[in-house]
């Protein structure tokens, strides 16, 4: 099967699959070599108490900086990474950079201040046993204090498997805790939610961009901070995009959110920026 694809020359060129096999190949390579060849980063968004305006904590993402593609987004590689199993390495480096750089300005901040990293953990990694393992071994290599890092993980990656939950609890017991990433959007958990190991809810943020101020539509948020405050669990509103929903947010109840209205993710050398202000966003 043959399609003709109008090459950027205006050249008319044949589309064959065996070149988009070698293209995709190169791309599956390319991953795989990525953090030995220093491509990958992580930026760095900020986490932040509704009420006082504070930096509490930041979310590690991270990006890709090909050589010819430009900035990848976690979208552009992170599936190909989880077919591949180079999800493992890169959750690695990503936990190791993020502890290493955060741990750095927690050394530097006042002792009235703390400050908190979240790392997202692939469904797949979950599924390893040795995943509490190398995750309190990079913590040891770091020196990063346990209860300074939050592990993301999917709704549907606990309720699917429940083999993960043994290895949360072993992370938790060191003081760990464990957010619901994406929370609501999962088929619903509610039933699972009491007997799952997790400290923490992360609204959703299709749940924020609803809020308009019509009661209706902020059902779900609503629900969500009744749910936490039942079950003794924190919560992170997600996406506030602008003042309007940061004060709705903040009537409902919930005390901590992160979105473009606060800040984007952005490299260590801002948030180094942002901590040396006296309030910090
Ligand atoms: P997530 O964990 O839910 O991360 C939040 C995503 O929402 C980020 O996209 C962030 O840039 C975006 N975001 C934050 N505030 C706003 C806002 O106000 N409006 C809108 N429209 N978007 C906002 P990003 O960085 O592209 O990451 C996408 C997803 O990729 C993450 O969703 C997470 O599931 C995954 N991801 C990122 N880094 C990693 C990683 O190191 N490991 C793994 N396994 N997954 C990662
Ligand atoms: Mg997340
Ligand atoms: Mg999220
Ligand atoms: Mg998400």
């Amino acid at each position: 099967m043959y399609a003709a694809k109008r090459h950027p020359t205006q050249h008319w060129v044949r589309y064959s699959p065996e070149v988009a096999d070698a293209r995709s190949d190169t791309f599956a390579a390319e991953l795989a070599a990525a953090a030995e060849r220093g491509q990958l980063r992580v930026l760095y968004q900020p986490i932040v108490d509704l009420l006082t305006g504070d930096l509490v904590a930041v979310e590690a993402l991270v990006r890709w900086q090909h050589p010819t593609r430009g900035l990848l987004g976690p979208d552009a590689f992170i599936p190909l990474a989880e077919r591949s199993g180079d999800i493992h390495g890169i959750g690695a480096w990503v936990l190791r950079e993020a502890c290493r750089q955060v741990g750095a300005w927690q050394a530097d901040l006042p002792a009235d201040r703390s400050l908190h990293l979240s790392v997202n953990l692939s469904p797949l990694q979950l599924e390893r046993p040795e995943l509490a393992g190398s995750v309190l071994e990079i913590l040891d290599a770091t020196g990063f204090d346990p209860h300074g890092l939050v592990v993301e993980i999917t709704e549907s990656a606990l309720v699917d498997d429940r083999s993960a939950v043994p290895h949360l609890e072993a992370l938790r017991a060191r003081g760990v805790r464990v957010a619901l990433d994406d929370f609501g959007t999962g088929y619903s958990s509610l039933r699972y939610l009491t007997q799952l190991p997790v400290d923490i809810l992360k609204l959703d943020r299709c749940f924020v961009a609803e809020l308009n101020g019509d009661p209706a539509r902020a059902a779900v948020a609503e629900a969500v901070i009744r749910l936490s405050q039942i079950l003794r669990m924190d919560t992170v509103a997600e996406g506030i995009e602008d003042a309007a929903q940061a004060t709705e947010l903040t009537l409902l109840g919930y005390r901590t959110a992160q979105g473009y209205h606060f800040a984007r993710p952005q490299p260590a050398a801002e948030i180094e920026r942002l901590l040396h202000q006296p309030t910090a966003v």
